[in-house]
């Protein structure tokens, strides 16, 4: 995870909001309403990633009520509450389901610096009690997920280690941007650099 920037709120969620307010189902409300706009914006604020697992956006897309909309009506349009996920069964969104704790980071509102560590072999731990336990709520170290980020941070070490003694190919390497898990890129980067 790593700190987003939420963009303007989309008209279409203003207009729906007004709509909406008093209408006693929240779920129909909410399954009526056309998504595509706030998909689409939610999808260039975070660079196509997932916001909490940070895995490249497939076609399919979950549009997250970071707080479950059953806790009060008011979250069903609430744009401060709404968070693009992958759909990956086993985390983020599916994983978290209707349950809330209070300690969860919703990344566009808390910056997650430095509460996750990640490892080459695809480990993430928490650095805190919290971090485990959001680690532990989000599915992050699922097993698909250790398993992919083990082949992209591997790789990526073994590549700094290769470039060592060619300091302008490692810049040149180090230039291009993370394809997908761009937090624990970088930790792998400054931990395998700074070695
Ligand atoms: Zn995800």
């Amino acid at each position: 995870m790593h700190k987003l920037n939420r963009p303007t709120e989309p008209v279409g969620l203003v207009q729906a909001r007004r709509a909406y307010n008093g209408t006693p189902s929240q779920d129909v409300a909410w399954k009526n309403f056309e998504k595509d706009e706030i998909r689409e914006e939610l999808k260039q604020a975070q660079s196509s990633l997932c916001a909490y697992c940070e895995v490249a956006l497939g076609s399919t897309t979950r549009i997250d009520h970071f707080k479950p909309k059953r806790l009060n009506y008011a979250l069903t349009f609430d744009w401060d509450n709404l968070v693009l996920s992958c759909d990956k069964k086993g985390s983020c969104d599916i994983r978290k389901g209707g349950k809330f704790e209070n300690y969860w980071i919703n990344p566009y509102s808390t910056d997650p610096v430095g509460m996750f560590k990640f490892y080459s072999d695809g480990q993430i731990k928490g650095n805190s009690t919290n971090a485990q336990n959001i680690i532990n709520d989000f599915g992050l170290d699922c097993p698909r997920l250790e398993k992919k980020r083990e082949g992209i941070l591997t790789s990526l070490k073994q590549t700094i280690l290769a470039l060592e003694n060619e300091p302008e190919a490692l810049d040149y390497f180090l230039q291009e941007e993370a394809v997908m898990f761009p937090t624990a890129y970088k930790q792998i980067i400054d931990k395998t650099i700074g070695a």
